[in-house]
């Protein structure tokens, strides 16, 4: 029995990629295929089927007739001798998730590209993928982790996969990129760079270096023993990352790279960047290898349920910024930055107060993947305050155990029982698993902040790490919060604005807002404020120039219907944190923040 796809850049300028599948003894009862309905790591339907747009079989040289019984699903008329596929896939989504081609590069993950055998998921698959025939092409490389089996020094050829699971974990990509690599734990690392840039590549290898030992010495190991790869696809303004199981695709603009002028602290586009590349590694262990039991293996025709994404992502988040300051690549001052910023993102968003992390979880497939513009009233992200429990609990299982344990206790015994043996977790064990390792009971804990929508208790948490948790008001549409201000703005509007031709157009409006109380929705168009004009970069200045409790009156646009609103300025909410380090702290303290943030790289026993 054996599985085999050819793929063909067949015509780039069209954006389609062309398979051809051979299954030697198929199905006898008439072969069904499909393709995935979702691709793990991003939880939400996205029917890669829609893009098959020719598909035909033949056996034995006979035309075979093909059903389609679902919008994935196709089932062959049965056949005796081997049945080929040949179909056409259009590749224009320029994502981490699905497949791109044009005459600059070709990008593809196998979840948009091959048909799956129903009965035969678990035989090995081979994979030729053929050098384009375009003159203009010929000077294309492959880069992918899929297992090498023959192949030509561009890296087309043959590949081979133990199963279908695998064939579609190894994104591949193919053009004219530029390259890189380095060694961690004795493993080739590399990166691969797409499209127009000025990196500089020694600057990148460097940090990349120290975060990737980083996460390896916290969990004693790494998993990949071959390569890992890490893919990047770099454009004007794109921004993104997937988990594989040795490699990751990135997307991100040329600015967030590093030049070599780049001083020694990385500015905060580069540090984004650098916090997607460690968020991404981390994953290696954390989500696909440390996963769910409902995922393993995974349902690719339906969403799978789970209210355990906040451990997948959340501690994902948490310890991709950790990593930042624990290897050196960032000092205290930028991490609690990142950290107030995190913190000012759930405070901004009422709909914390309504929707626990785990519901989050559990419905990311329609109100976190979906989200409209009601998302900050309505839903909380497991990401954001997901990654906030993660820091609070870290600090909270240091404080009860007298430094004796913490998250990173949590996370190397979930890779050595759970990952390495691959055995799947149940929903709930995770956190039995913290209780147990630590030898505490924090069920209230989970009850309060992780069932419940409780507020963390940042701030005494903090204070006793020696760090200062101040709020203070948003002073801008663009303050992201992290870092304080002189300015004082007393009020504030409660909406979010884009430009809009002729005028300002609410994109978002926040619960129990100024905005709000005046019957103003998301969509509406101001066009003026007390009968003068505005636009998007004079009204943030003339609402600010009003004392509270000033009234207002605008005008705005419903659809093509002329409004007017009175709207009375409500106090500014203090929502925006940023954190300080305490200097004059006692010995004891010191002591505990050092533990925490930069605890050595040996993994304590
Ligand atoms: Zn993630």
């Amino acid at each position: 029995m054996s599985i085999s796809y050819t793929v063909q850049l067949s015509k780039p300028a069209a954006h389609i990629f062309k398979v051809t599948q051979e299954i030697s003894q198929p199905d006898k009862n008439g072969q069904i295929l499909s393709l995935p309905a979702w691709i793990p790591g991003s939880y939400m339907i996205r029917d890669f089927a829609k893009n098959v747009i020719q598909i035909k079989a033949t056996s034995n040289n006979s035309k075979i007739e093909l059903h389609k019984i679902d919008k994935s699903t196709w089932q062959a008329e049965p056949v005796s001798k081997p049945l080929i596929l040949e179909y056409e896939i259009y590749a224009w989504d320029l994502s981490v998730r699905t497949a791109h081609m044009d005459m600059t590069h070709a990008f593809f993950n196998g979840s948009s590209l091959f048909l799956m055998a129903h009965g035969f998921e678990n035989e090995p698959c081979q994979l030729e993928i053929k050098q384009a025939e375009n003159d203009l092409l010929t000077s294309w490389k492959v880069a992918t982790t899929l297992n090498k089996q023959k192949t030509n020094p561009a890296g087309f050829g043959l590949y081979s996969s133990n199963n279908y699971d695998e064939l579609i974990d190894h994104p591949v990509e193919i053009g004219n990129f530029t390259e890189f690599d380095f060694q961690v734990q004795n493993v080739q690392h590399k990166m691969v760079l797409t499209g127009p840039h000025r990196a500089d590549d020694n600057r990148l290898k460097k940090d990349l270096v120290k975060i990737c030992e980083t996460h390896c010495s916290m969990f004693g190991e790494f998993p990949v023993t071959d390569e890992y790869l890490f893919l990047v696809m770099v454009t004007g303004d794109g921004y993104g990352g997937l988990e594989h199981r040795s490699s990751t695709s990135l997307m991100c603009s040329r600015n967030d790279l590093p030049l070599i002028s780049e001083t020694e602290e990385p500015n905060e586009k580069y540090r984004n960047f650098l916090g997607l590349c460690s968020h991404e590694y981390f994953h290696t262990w954390n989500v696909k290898r440390i996963k769910p039991e409902v995922f393993m293996p995974y349902d690719l025709a339906n969403e799978s349920y789970t209210k355990q994404l906040w451990a997948f992502e959340g501690i994902t988040s948490y310890y991709d910024e950790l990593a930042l300051i624990r290897s050196g690549v960032i000092s205290c001052k930028s991490y609690l930055e990142l950290i107030g910023q995190t913190i000012t993102r759930v405070l901004r968003g009422k709909g914390r107060l309504l929707q626990s992390v785990a519901e989050s979880s559990f419905e990311a497939w329609t109100r976190f993947y979906k989200q409209d513009e009601s998302a900050p009233n309505t839903i909380v992200s497991y990401y954001a305050k997901g990654g906030l429990i993660a820091l609070v609990l870290d600090l909270t299982l240091r404080k009860l155990t007298h430094e004796k344990h913490s998250l990173d206790d949590v996370m190397r015994y979930l890779w050595l029982n759970f990952g390495k043996k691959n055995i799947g977790l149940v929903e709930g064990q995770i956190e039995q698993i913290i209780n147990e390792v630590c030898g505490v009971d924090l069920n209230d804990f989970f009850a309060r902040f992780l069932y419940g929508v409780e507020d963390l208790p940042l701030e005494t948490l903090l204070a006793e790490v020696g760090i200062r948790f101040n709020l203070r008001p948003t002073i801008s549409f663009d303050d992201k919060g992290g870092t304080p201000s002189e300015q004082t703005n007393a009020v504030a509007f409660g909406a979010r604005f884009a430009e809009n031709g002729f005028g300002v157009k609410i994109v978002q409006i926040y619960s129990d807002s100024s905005a709000e109380s005046a019957g103003l929705a998301a969509g509406d168009t101001i066009i003026a404020i007390n009968e003068l004009q505005v636009t998007k970069s004079s009204i943030e200045k003339v609402i600010s120039s009003y004392p509270v409790a000033s009234k207002l009156v605008i005008h705005a646009f419903r659809r093509d219907e002329l409004k007017t609103f009175e709207l009375t300025l409500k106090e500014a909410e203090l929502t925006t944190c940023y954190l300080e380090i305490i200097e004059d702290v006692n010995e004891e303290t010191l002591q505990k923040r050092n533990n925490w943030l930069t605890p050595g790289l040996t993994p304590r026993t």
